[in-house]
């Protein structure tokens, strides 16, 4: 096992040394604006640099997470001992071409949605408000308000963990509700191409300003949050269901569960990963004894949790 000092030493030369950071806290990275610190945090500024860390990391055999924009993320407050992987400028780029939109995994959903309106495309209205990467809304499938990344994916660039670059299609992304092939095969999305509708730009726009001012008066997007925090149930709503066990309102610590919206657990002011853990625990439990439901958690838990502590 390579010691942490030399460890540095090997990511420093990789990456460069400005990229990489020891001791992160992960509040800084995370919507939650809670969490301990990761070991290692390291930007990949391209693809080569990258493909050297992931070679590194497979060679000595050290953890690694890769991180989007942080909006669907709790890292525990002990931290997590690894490398944490964030995809810098080089991931960043969108670029369009008729129908087809082709972005890095970096750059950010509303930027993509503003590029597609201002190409006069249509079909990323119902994203331009989530708050995620393109990596990351591809990982999760993320959706909303009727759409999902599975209705406009053309193909997607991963590295796969030990075997390297592949280019996937629509089909081979096993798209399902808040799932995708990387949910089962550890992989690193580097970009991909959206196939996007021509339609008329003002009435892109419209729509998604629509929809923008939906989440601003039904979510309490003032407060840091990951959004919703349990998936949605087959037959119910997570949020109606989380109301009805009684659980609005309900605190441990600096965690809440928001009055304006059951469904988001927000932080209302100094929150740790704790606070927020233990409050999933006790609406999973209200909800479970109130309507025999066990709601699934939609955000990634990252390092060691345990109700009790
Ligand atoms: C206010 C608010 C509103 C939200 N509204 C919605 C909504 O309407 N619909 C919805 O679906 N979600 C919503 N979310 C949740 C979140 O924004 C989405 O899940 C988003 O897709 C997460 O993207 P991210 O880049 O932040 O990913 P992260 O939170 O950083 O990571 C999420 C997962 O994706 C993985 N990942 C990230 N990038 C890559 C990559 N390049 N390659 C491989 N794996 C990667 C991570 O390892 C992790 O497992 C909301 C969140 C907030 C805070």
């Amino acid at each position: 096992m390579v010691s942490a000092a030399l460890l540095s030493e090997k990511l420093a030369v990789i990456a460069g040394e400005g990229n990489v950071l020891e001791h992160e806290s992960m509040s800084r990275h995370c919507s939650f604006r809670a969490g301990g610190e990761a070991r290692f945090f390291v930007t990949a500024q391209d693809t080569d640099i990258l493909i050297k860390l992931m070679k590194l990391i497979e060679e000595e055999e050290l953890e690694w997470f890769l991180l989007g924009n942080g909006s669907n993320l709790l890292v525990s407050d002990k931290g997590y001992d690894g490398i944490v992987i964030k995809l810098g400028d080089g991931f960043d780029d969108i670029s369009v071409d008729a129908d087809t939109v082709t972005a890095g995994s970096a750059a950010a959903l509303s930027r993509i949605a503003v590029a597609a309106a201002e190409h006069s495309l249509s079909g990323m209205e119902f994203a331009s408000g989530i708050p995620g990467s393109l990596g990351g809304a591809l990982t999760m499938n993320a959706g909303a308000y009727g759409g999902e990344m599975k209705d406009i994916v053309r193909d997607v660039r991963i590295y796969f963990f030990g075997e390297g670059v592949c280019s996937i299609d629509n089909a081979g992304m096993e798209f399902g509700y808040r799932y995708s092939l990387l949910k089962k095969r550890r992989g690193i999305v580097l970009g991909s191409s959206l196939r996007l509708t021509h339609g008329i730009k003002e009435e892109i726009l419209k729509k998604a300003s629509g929809l923008n001012a939906q989440r601003r008066e039904k979510q309490p997007l003032e407060y840091p949050s990951a959004g919703s925090t349990f998936k949605r149930p087959e037959g119910y709503f997570a949020g109606k269901l989380i109301s009805d066990a009684g659980c609005k309102g309900m605190s441990a610590g600096g965690a809440c569960v928001s009055e304006k919206h059951a469904g988001f657990i927000i932080n209302k002011g100094n929150a740790t990963a704790t606070d927020i853990y233990r409050l999933m625990c006790r609406v999973q439990d209200k909800v479970r004894q109130a309507f025999g439901v066990m709601l699934e958690p939609e955000v990634i838990l990252l390092g060691a949790f345990d109700e009790n502590k």
